[in-house]
């Protein structure tokens, strides 16, 4: 009797504290816990090489699992048809022209009549996206390519991110360099934190797949934002034997750039279980994306049904497909049809972290998350720009104007005509006028670029604009 009393008593005491521990935390922890932020980010994808944009040949299940749980863009636009530009702008919020950062910075590629080597680089006094979800509590890292400069004062670790495993530079091999090699340059070599330089026996993709799931494992008690940057599909074009058995029935690059998707979207795979195991997907933003459009004369990568490659201004070069989702805040199964940026990103992640976006001084990108919740109807945007050099592009509204260094202006409604292959400049005069008066106009609030590759290379650029004028279906694919 005096046992099971003592039981009661015993039981009640315990129960007591519980209770409490049970109703204190979570009276205090009224406000909702800060979003996670995983930013992933391929390298030269074409634009028809995924499953959600259409491929029935890619094998890409994990990557369109985000499709399917979130919201497609069928109209989100890079800053830059190129990686270097493409990356400073969005990871600042800023045409990245208006500090400068107009052209690749490629060293070697570069004329002398600007900055080189490793004085080119993201300009010190602009904030970074991990710059701005610091003072509100996010622990960041980049893992993979930063190319945003080569100095030490260029580096992640000074630009806001509190962890880097990647390499400096725009690309490298995906397999281990041989660290005695003089040939190898600093920025190619795999660094962990500030100047720690070991290459990996592992396959790079793999690589950076393992770091994104210890990083998850490892920050599950805080927010943290995670900008994985995979270099694949980027040449060179290395890939897995395993992967390459997977598509017998391609071959050359097409197979390789296939291959090299795969172990992209098997990370990725690996990525959203480590969220699902951790508990931690319901209360995490991802956006997977694409920094230029194909070059398909490079890794035989598709832009279809989009005309042009990476390095233009055409569709093919600046349209990438682009899928986001957060369970209970981002619309499932959802297609965004309204045209937006990737510049948008700074803001819509600092708007999810708690941020009022509206402070936000300076910035060219529009939180998104009204317009996918449909609490702002709408565009985010009206117009968007884009330059290198003479090469310029407008969107506005429906229509969009290029213009280039050696042929008149083309214009094109890209609502009838997304292939851009109905040049309708001559039909409307008037529209071209003003497009051309609008860009310019955009471009005089722009610096000067603070380093130029060199003239010949532009010459490229329209030769290969012309060369890939006519988008070309791909070996099996729905259109979208
Ligand atoms: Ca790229």
């Amino acid at each position: 009797m005096s046992f099971r009393i003592s039981g009661r008593l015993v039981a009640a005491l315990l129960t007591l504290p519980i209770i409490a521990a049970l109703t204190i935390p979570s009276a205090a922890a009224a406000a909702p816990k800060k979003p996670n932020i995983v930013l992933i980010l391929a390298d030269d994808a074409g634009y028809a090489d995924f499953g959600f944009q259409g491929s029935e040949v890619f094998q890409t299940p994990n990557i369109d699992r985000i499709a399917k749980n979130g919201t497609r863009f069928a109209q989100a636009y890079v800053s830059a048809a190129v990686c270097g530009p493409s990356r400073a702008g969005l990871i600042t919020g800023k045409y990245q022209q208006r500090f400068g950062y107009e052209e690749n910075n490629v060293p070697g590629y570069m004329s002398a009549s600007g900055a080189t080597g490793d004085d080119m680089g993201l300009p010190l006094d602009e904030k970074t996206i991990a710059d701005y979800l610091k003072p509100l509590g996010y622990h960041s890292a980049i893992l993979g390519k930063w190319h945003l400069g080569n100095a030490d004062r260029f580096h992640p670790l000074k630009r806001g991110f509190d962890e880097f495993y990647g390499f400096r530079g725009g690309a490298r091999s995906y397999f281990p360099f041989d660290e005695s090699n003089p040939n190898h340059r600093r920025e190619d070599f795999l660094e962990r934190g500030f100047g720690v330089f070991a290459e990996t026996p592992k396959y790079f993709t793999d690589a950076l797949t393992d770091e994104a799931v210890a990083f998850v494992e490892r920050n599950q008690d805080k927010p943290f934002f995670l900008y994985l940057s995979y270099t694949a599909v980027h040449a060179p074009m290395d890939a897995l034997p395993e992967d390459l058995a997977a598509f017998p029935q391609l071959s050359g690059n097409r197979q390789k750039v296939a291959a090299m998707t795969r172990a992209l979207d098997r990370g990725v795979g690996k990525l959203l279980n480590t969220l699902e195991k951790t508990r931690l997907i319901d209360n995490t933003l991802v956006v997977f994306t694409n920094d230029n459009g194909g070059p398909t004369d490079h890794n035989a990568s598709n832009n279809y049904p989009l005309s042009g490659t990476k390095a233009t201004h055409l569709e093919g070069g600046i349209r990438v497909p682009f899928v986001t989702q957060w369970p209970g805040q981002i619309p499932a199964n959802q297609t965004f049809a309204h045209p937006s940026s990737l510049l948008d990103l700074l803001p819509t992640f600092y708007s999810a972290a708690g941020g009022d976006s509206s402070n936000l001084k300076g910035i060219d990108g529009v939180n998104l998350l009204p317009y996918l919740t449909a609490e702002t109807t709408g565009k985010p945007h009206q117009s968007l720009y884009w330059k290198k050099e003479n090469r310029a592009a407008i969107r506005d509204g429906d229509w969009k104007l290029l213009r280039f260094p050696d042929r008149p202006a083309e214009l094109y409604n890209l609502v009838d005509d997304a292939s851009e292959s109905n040049n309708l400049a001559r039909q409307y005069p008037e529209k071209v006028t003003a497009l051309y008066q609008k860009l310019f106009q955009w471009e005089l609030q722009l610096d000067r670029p603070k380093w130029q590759l060199r003239r010949e290379f532009e010459g490229q650029a329209m030769k290969r604009m012309d060369a890939f004028r006519k988008a070309k279906l791909p070996e099996a694919s729905s259109n979208h």
